[in-house]
């Protein structure tokens, strides 16, 4: 960004944030499950949806490029960082509502954007709410869960979500329905590369009324699962790949002899062949190079194109 542009938008910023939560050259490693990765340019952390609002029609009257981050769980930040300004929106922006009452019988809970995916979970099965069970162990927040469609063991945010309040980068508010959200296997309108990027604030999640119970076994259930199947004290961003059709990535890749593949810092886990890990203190580089060599060998190998479900931002140094 040009000095003049980056001095003007700190300036116009400084009175929207609060104390220390708009910095310059934040190492983005530690916003990211992954651990790597450069710097952000401009880091900012929401607070609150209006100031939002404003942040962006700042950036948008100066022309800067913005990105969002939620938890980072899903995003490979390139070594040279990230350009422009950069959004984090936590738990700066976490609230979740009290359950209230629909008209054909369901309870809908409104989060906002930051909240993280185990907070709602755990609210719906507090008030004994079923259909979130599936979320309580995603390490995102709703904003990154709506963004990706994120889903588990059978369930996806689609098939909960009844509305979400968004906000495009010119600073306009819009509602939309489920149907207008365009959700599909790991995407939606807020990940469609055609489409003019917009910001989630805050999803509503319309839940049956279950037995808490079996909401609470549903969830330990899956967690264990998780700690079972999936190397969780690595860092990683989950499953790198999408699903291919009629398949997992996981299943090709060590059917393809590639666990415990190296390149530099970074490795195909042992434990699970779909997740590709930062063991060793890798960088991003390793890890697009890792991308790569499992996409080319499963290509060679099976006639399939791994396509990468971890959401690469940022430019190379
Ligand atoms: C150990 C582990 C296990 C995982 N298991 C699963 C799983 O079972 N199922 C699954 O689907 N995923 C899984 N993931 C991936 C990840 O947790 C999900 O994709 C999650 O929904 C991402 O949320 P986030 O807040 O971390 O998003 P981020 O990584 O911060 O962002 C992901 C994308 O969403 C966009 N985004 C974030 N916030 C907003 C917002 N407010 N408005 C608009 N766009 C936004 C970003 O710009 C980016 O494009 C796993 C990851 C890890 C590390």
């Amino acid at each position: 960004m040009e000095e003049a542009v980056r001095a003007e938008l700190l300036e116009a910023l400084r009175p929207l944030c609060k104390r220390k939560t708009l910095l310059e050259n934040v190492p983005l490693s530690s916003y990211t499950t992954l651990g790597v990765g450069g710097a952000a340019e401009i880091f900012c952390e929401v607070t609150a949806a209006e100031q939002l609002k404003e942040v962006l029609r700042i950036a948008w009257r100066l022309s800067v490029p913005v990105t969002v981050l939620g938890n980072g769980s899903n995003t490979l930040v390139r070594d040279g960082g990230v350009p422009g300004l950069t959004l984090h929106i936590g738990e700066g922006m976490a609230e979740v509502s009290q359950p209230v009452p629909l008209p054909d019988g369901r309870m809908a809970i409104t989060a906002q954007a930051g909240a993280s995916l185990a907070r709602l979970a755990n609210a719906a099965a507090d008030a004994s709410l079923t259909g979130l069970e599936f979320a309580g162990g995603i390490p995102g927040t709703v904003g990154g869960a709506v963004a990706m469609n994120a889903g588990a063991y059978g369930g996806e945010i689609s098939d909960v979500l009844l509305g979400a309040t968004c906000v495009s980068l010119s600073g306009e508010s819009s509602h939309y329905t489920k149907d207008d959200m365009r959700f599909a296997y790991r995407t939606s309108r807020l990940n469609d590369p055609r489409a003019p990027r917009e910001i989630l604030v805050s999803a509503t999640f319309a839940l049956a009324l279950g037995d808490g119970d079996a909401i609470r076994v549903a969830m330990r259930e899956f967690n264990a699962r998780r700690r079972e199947k999936q190397p969780l004290t690595m860092p990683c961003c989950g499953s790198t790949f999408k699903r291919p059709q009629g398949g997992f990535a996981g299943t090709l890749i060590e059917n393809c002899g590639l666990k415990g593949l190296r390149v530099g810092g970074a490795s195909v886990s042992m434990q699970h062949a779909g997740f590709l890990i930062n063991d060793e203190n890798g960088n991003a580089s390793d890890y697009l190079a890792l991308i790569a060599k499992v996409q080319q060998t499963v290509w060679e190998k099976t006639g399939v194109m791994l396509e990468p479900e971890v959401r690469i931002i940022g430019v190379d140094p």
